[in-house]
């Protein structure tokens, strides 16, 4: 049985042709679908000869909210959110001036291994499907009711280890008579899968790609990311130079600060030589507690220390404001079945 949001518009269409129906029933069940239905029973205006046909092949059931947490700070929300199979993933929803945010995973678990981050902690269970990672988003915006505008692919899990059912996915948020959430609206973090980024890159979608780099030396990376020992720094940053020429915009550099990891001017010199010709931002985040590790943030003086040596010389640089701190919703505090 396949889940009915993980069909494209044009293949919904296609399903309802095949069956002998009008083709506008493909729009009125879009619709539903887009408004965060969790049965066939709530689409109110589709026959229910048409539901029955479309039961036997395609299951809708959403995502059930299992826990929500909200943010006393900054009004950040925070769901667990169980899949039809059991599994659980979560979902994070930011204000912004901007506009409204959502923090959405890929995966369930994550294989990774990077040893800041609680997502990967367990592993990889699964990842999740194109219409499995669109829920997110359309059970966060029915809750909280008002439209979301922007999305970061931020949340458990690589997306670019899912790459299928990510481009899937994009298409499907993107598309006018659904969420129609623009492309440049969209941010993909990856912890540096070089073939995906060239994958992506063919695409040659307005998205804007971020790298979580986190350390200057393939030492010190491989130490903290195993994925370096697959797909070295200087690989990394030619696939960057490539995506950028490709895509024309502007890469983000994710760089998570760590006391005595990762935090002297020596480290800032790296930077700047690293992504020396890259039309770059640098994302300083310091690093984020999780329980399981003992990492910890530098000292303020020397986070700005560092922003302060990228910016004079031409890097623009900024600290990510912290949201959602109180409820464990910050990066790299994810993971699956946190009840
Ligand atoms: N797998 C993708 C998507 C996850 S994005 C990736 O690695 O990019 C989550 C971001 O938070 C990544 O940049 C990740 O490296 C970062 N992160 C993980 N653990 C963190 C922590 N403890 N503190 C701060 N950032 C962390």
């Amino acid at each position: 049985m396949t889940n009915l949001r993980d069909l494209s518009y044009k293949e919904l269409e296609e399903v309802i042709i095949s069956y002998g129906e009008k083709k506008f029933r493909s729009s009125q069940i879009w619709d539903w679908l887009t408004k965060g239905v969790s049965s066939y029973d709530e689409m109110l205006n589709v026959p229910l000869s048409l539901k029955e046909k479309l039961k036997e092949e395609y299951f809708l059931c959403g995502l059930e909210t299992v826990k929500k947490l909200e943010s006393k700070i900054d009004g950040t929300k925070k769901y667990l959110f169980r899949l039809y199979d059991g599994n659980m993933v979560e979902t994070v929803v930011m204000y912004y001036k901007h506009g409204i945010t959502v923090c959405i995973s890929s995966q369930v678990g994550c294989a990774m291994g990077c040893k800041f981050c609680a997502s990967t902690i367990g592993g990889l269970v699964r990842s999740l499907t194109p219409g499995e990672i669109l829920e997110q988003v359309i059970y966060a915006q029915k809750d909280i009711g008002e439209r979301i505008s922007n999305i970061v692919m931020m949340g458990i899990g690589e997306p670019l280890a899912n790459l299928g059912n990510v481009k899937k996915f994009l298409e499907i948020v993107n598309f006018e008579k659904g969420l129609n959430i623009g492309y440049r609206h969209i941010s993909l973090s990856t912890c540096g899968i070089v073939p995906g980024i060239y994958e992506l890159a063919k695409l040659k979608l307005p998205i804007t790609l971020s790298i979580s780099l986190h350390a200057t030396t393939n030492e010190s990376r491989s130490s903290i990311m195993p994925v370096n020992n697959t797909y070295k720094i200087e690989e990394l940053i030619e696939a960057c130079r490539h995506y950028q020429k490709e895509c024309s915009r502007r890469i983000s550099f994710e760089y998570a600060i760590i006391k005595g990891v990762n935090d002297t001017l020596k480290d800032a010199d790296n930077l700047l030589k690293i992504l020396k010709g890259i039309m770059c931002h640098v994302n300083v985040i310091p690093v984020n507690n999780v329980e399981e590790n003992s990492f910890e943030k530098p000292d303020p003086k020397k986070i700005k220390d560092f922003c302060s040596h990228l910016e004079s010389h031409g890097i623009t640089a900024t600290v990510r404001r912290e949201l959602g701190s109180d409820i464990n919703a910050s990066c790299g505090q994810l993971r699956k079945n946190n009840l």
